[in-house]
């Protein structure tokens, strides 16, 4: 049967970079035995100009039905002066909802032709290969109560709740472990069990999942301002970390910017595996960059990378996945690069030449890994 894969390009750069990675799935569907449908639906400032709505109801039907889906990236000056409820970046947060995508997953990856473009000494980050899984749709940016209030002596008081129930944390302890699972064995969680509570609660039930679901796989703890330092000290000590939604946000930007380049960074947002609607949406993590939109300028590796996430997690196409990433690395090798991972010596291309050299090295890394 054929996987329905539905295309969000959203704004900016978005359709250019979503376009390279649908004419790969393309590649895939007449040279493996997965046949993939894809179709489009508009999300975001694209959305908002055709149905005054950036997540319409079209979009919604849609995504609920697809096997998985790919988005590029939304926003925009165009729709800034909207109003908050109706600006696109309304959409993203929509789709997470709507499909219950509780886990995000972001893999901080270097390619070793790229590594002098992190901020960081080559040999600390050189072949660095983690992978972050952040809670998504909990804790803090969704607890309640919340608010500011007058107080009667005129001062204000502002707050939020941190809270996570048993099966929350479940749940994305279980992602964070089968994932291992397919990688390195090991995963850190990442908490404040020293200060915070909740984050006690956190730290014995990932070791209880572990203990009794996961006896296999090396887990560690770490506290939170330990994590941040220990990413930029030693990153490669982690395979798989597991965190809270606003630990998660804070590390894995951190995480990114090991690798110098948004350029390249991947993403996924997944839901329950048992879940009746799609429950995985790939995308890359830059915006829609709206300073080189439509100049043929912008990097599509970062949708790529997050197409072979897809095929890899959503449809258990490892070979697949293991031949697009190292295609990726090929075009690397040959010195072709993209103004933002630009170097000295390299050849500049444009976005469809680059996703054009990825397909041409597909198709002979596809057929080393077929023969392997
Ligand atoms: P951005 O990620 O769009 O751009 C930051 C810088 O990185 C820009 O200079 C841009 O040219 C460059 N860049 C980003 N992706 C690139 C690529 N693939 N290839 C080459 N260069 C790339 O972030 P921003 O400028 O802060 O935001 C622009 C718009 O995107 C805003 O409207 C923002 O709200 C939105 N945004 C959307 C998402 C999303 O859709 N997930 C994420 C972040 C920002």
């Amino acid at each position: 049967m054929a996987q329905q894969i539905l295309m969000l390009p959203g704004d900016g750069i978005g359709p250019e970079v979503t376009k390279q990675a649908e004419k790969i799935l393309a590649w895939l569907s007449e040279n493996s035995d997965t046949v993939f449908e894809v179709s489009e639906a508009l999300i975001g400032g694209a959305a908002y100009d055709a149905y005054g709505t950036p997540w319409p109801e079209e979009t919604a039907a849609a995504c609920r039905k697809a096997d998985a889906i790919l988005l590029g990236a939304v926003g925009g000056p165009k729709w800034e002066s909207l109003d908050i409820s109706v600006r696109p970046e309304r959409g993203l947060l929509a789709v997470r909802k709507e499909l219950g995508l509780f886990a995000n997953l972001r893999p901080a990856m270097v390619f070793d032709e790229l590594a002098d473009a992190s901020t960081l000494k080559r040999e600390v980050v050189a072949g660095l290969d983690i992978m972050i899984v952040r809670e998504l749709t909990g804790g803090i940016y969704f607890g309640e109560p919340k608010g500011i209030e007058n107080l009667p002596d005129g001062t204000q008081k502002g707050y939020n709740t941190l809270v996570y129930t048993t099966p929350e944390i479940e749940r994305i302890a279980r992602v964070a472990f089968d994932l291992a699972a397919k990688r390195d064995g090991r995963v850190c969680s990442v908490d404040k069990a020293n200060v915070l509570v909740s984050t006690e609660l956190w730290r014995n039930t990932v070791e209880r999942i572990q203990r009794d679901e996961f006896p296999k796989i090396e887990l560690s703890h770490m506290y939170v301002d330990n994590a941040a330092m220990q990413l930029v000290r030693n990153p490669k000590q982690f395979d798989v970390m597991v965190t809270t939604n606003m630990f998660g946000d804070i590390l894995s930007d951190c995480a990114a910017m090991l690798t110098g380049s948004l350029g390249m960074l991947p993403s996924a947002s997944l839901g329950a595996a048992d879940s009746d609607v799609c429950n995985a949406l790939y995308e890359p993590v830059h915006g829609s960059a709206p300073d080189i939109a439509g100049q043929d300028k912008a990097n599509p590796i970062a949708t790529i990378l997050s197409l072979a996430m897809m095929l890899r997690y959503s449809f258990g196409m490892a070979v697949e996945a293991d031949a697009l990433e190292a295609a990726i690395r090929a075009v690397l090798v040959q010195g072709l690069r993209t103004g933002d991972i630009m170097q000295e010596g390299a050849s500049l291309i444009g976005t469809e030449a680059m996703g054009n050299a990825v397909l041409d090295a597909l198709v002979e890394a596809y057929a080393l890994a077929k023969a392997a």
